[in-house]
């Protein structure tokens, strides 16, 4: 089962006009008559949108029975509430993610809430020049999820997944980088949907185990917040402050770059790889000295072995058979709900049993 790794970067879409428009007009730029137009009625409707919130957040309640609790954020589900190509059992999945749109408190919720009233999902035949390892796509261009299988029987994850991209992707986190775009979305599918939330079980684990790291590093908000508004800039200080400018600099260009090679299907630059690998190592290194966070090491190897398994494309055999090992970390990164059911990080077995005695052994030293 596998999810979409091909995404038109450079796609300029109706949404992505709308975005850059929006920040356009404060920059003094001309536009046709026709994107004038349209850009008028959208901040005429926004404007209208944001001046009856109340009105909205009350017929997004009386509707989907979802606890508003007044936040505003949750706009995107009155775009939903208005789709007119969605039908009600697509809509409901957008319902389930309200937990996820409360959390998250960088959102642009016009952008989205545009978004969410003009997505369409549609299922069809894969074309012939779509990868047959794509099960779903989301295009920005278009704001339109394509299934390649039957409504009957996707899995629902796999829709999410791609709801998540359209919720979250405009003209502003276009160009973030796809261990980013990728790892966040599935990561945030895992924690506020699938059935077992701390296990990476389809597509993107070392998207995942790298996302893991970048939290572990900077902290979550920060991995969020590039994420949603499409800015890097806290992490890449955070990091250069502690690591220096140069290798920093170094280690996110070599982060893209192999992560790029795993998206197009080429071998992954094993010098990039252990540079990565030593950067981490490193930070770790100073940060677990300092904090003597023996949970903190264990999460780290724990990914960081996972991160040394990416070696060719869509070689997943070794990560599951890692999985079978070693189980996973009750561990939530972005859930509040999560976060609070899991107060303890526990390491549990791939059946779900607590694993009281960890074979896990650490092959470095730090
Ligand atoms: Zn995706």
């Amino acid at each position: 089962m596998k999810k979409n790794r091909k995404k038109p970067k450079n796609a300029i879409s109706k949404l992505l006009n709308i975005a850059l428009l929006s920040i356009g007009i404060y920059i003094g730029e001309k536009y046709s008559i026709v994107d004038a137009k349209e850009l008028i009625y959208n901040f005429q409707e926004i404007n209208y949108m944001n001046e009856n919130l109340d009105v909205i957040l009350n017929e997004i309640e009386d509707a989907t029975g979802i606890d508003t609790d007044d936040n505003p954020n949750l706009l995107p589900l009155y775009g939903t509430l208005k789709n007119e190509k969605l039908d009600e059992s697509e809509k409901s999945l957008i319902y389930s993610l309200d937990e996820l749109i409360k959390d998250n408190p960088y959102m642009d919720k016009n952008l989205s809430y545009l978004s969410m009233r003009e997505l369409d999902i549609e299922y069809k035949e894969r074309p012939n020049n779509i990868d047959d390892i794509i099960v779903g796509l989301y295009s920005l261009k278009n704001n339109r999820i394509d299934i390649y299988n039957t409504k009957e029987k996707v899995e629902s994850e796999i829709v999410i997944h791609e709801i998540i991209h359209s919720l979250f992707h405009n003209g502003k986190t276009a160009l973030l980088p796809s261990y980013i775009e990728e790892g966040v979305t599935e990561l945030l599918t895992n924690e506020y949907f699938a059935s077992n939330p701390f296990l990476e079980s389809t597509t993107y684990p070392f998207e995942i185990a790298t996302i893991r790291i970048m939290c572990e590093m900077v902290g979550e908000e920060k991995v969020l917040k590039a994420y949603t508004t499409g800015n890097m800039a806290e992490i890449d200080m955070d990091l250069a402050r502690k690591m220096g400018v140069a290798d920093t600099t170094v280690f996110m260009i070599d982060l893209k770059e192999i992560f790029d090679e795993l998206e197009q299907g080429h071998p992954i630059d094993s010098i990039k790889k252990q540079r990565i690998l030593s950067y981490l190592d490193t930070f770790f290194a100073a940060k677990l000295k300092n904090t003597n966070d023996t949970n903190q090491a264990d999460i780290y190897f724990y990914n960081r072995d996972i991160l040394d398994m990416m070696d060719k494309k869509d070689d997943f055999s070794n990560y599951w058979l890692y999985t079978q090992e070693h189980g996973y970390y009750t561990k939530a990164y972005f859930s509040k709900k999560l976060k609070a059911e899991y107060p303890y990080i526990e390491k549990r077995n791939i059946d779900g049993t607590v694993n009281t005695q960890d074979n896990y052994q650490y092959t470095y030293s730090y």
